[in-house]
């Protein structure tokens, strides 16, 4: 089995409800298992600042998926709650992107693993780190330098619901 690190996002719509069906979605699938979630956080945008704020979270689950089929599984669940594809970086109802694959290097034309931007995102940063107290690996090591490095409060990150209210699916 493979260990997989996901950062899951949306500011459109009901965006709990959002991430709760995300969540749901994936533990439907039969070759995944999910390991545990983080504590959801509310950032600002990045990037194209022009649009509501984001509530992230970061999932760790076991798989024996390739990396492309879980890839494919992520946009199948983006296809699931209804994403439409606007342009990039613009608002979601939900974005699953693949940050660590089995602490391997992947590139190819539509995947890459870690993912290109995962270090330099508070808002990808911090729940990844809270699910990792022991980070293994350097991928998971270099998120843990990286983020203490960084001032969360000024990045617009902050805590929005505690893991022991745990992600609940109803
Ligand atoms: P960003 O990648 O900066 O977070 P985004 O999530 O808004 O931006 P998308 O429009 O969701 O970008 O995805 C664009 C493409 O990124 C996807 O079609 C996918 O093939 C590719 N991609 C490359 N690496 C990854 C990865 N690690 N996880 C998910 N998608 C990836
Ligand atoms: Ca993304
Ligand atoms: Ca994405």
């Amino acid at each position: 089995m493979k260990d997989v690190y996901l950062s899951i996002g949306t500011n459109m719509g009901e965006r709990y409800e959002n991430l709760q069906q995300a969540v749901a979605l994936l533990k439907e699938e039969e070759n995944i298992e999910v390991v545990r979630i983080s504590s959801v956080y509310e950032t600002a945008a990045v990037g194209y600042t022009d649009q509501a704020d984001f509530l992230n979270i970061a999932v760790h689950l076991k798989t024996d998926a390739s990396s492309a089929n879980m890839l494919e599984i992520c946009q199948s669940v983006e296809q699931e709650l209804g994403r439409v594809r606007e342009f990039r970086w613009g608002p979601r109802i939900i974005d699953l992107d693949i940050l660590v694959y089995n602490h391997e290097n992947i590139e190819t034309d539509n995947l890459i693993v870690p993912h290109p931007r995962m270090y330099e995102r508070a808002f990808v940063l911090v729940p990844l780190v809270e699910i990792t107290p022991t980070p293994f690996g350097d991928q998971l090591q270099q998120a843990h330098n990286l983020l203490k490095q960084m001032d969360c409060e000024s990045e617009g990150v902050s805590l929005w619901k505690l893991f022991n209210e745990p992600l609940t699916v109803s």
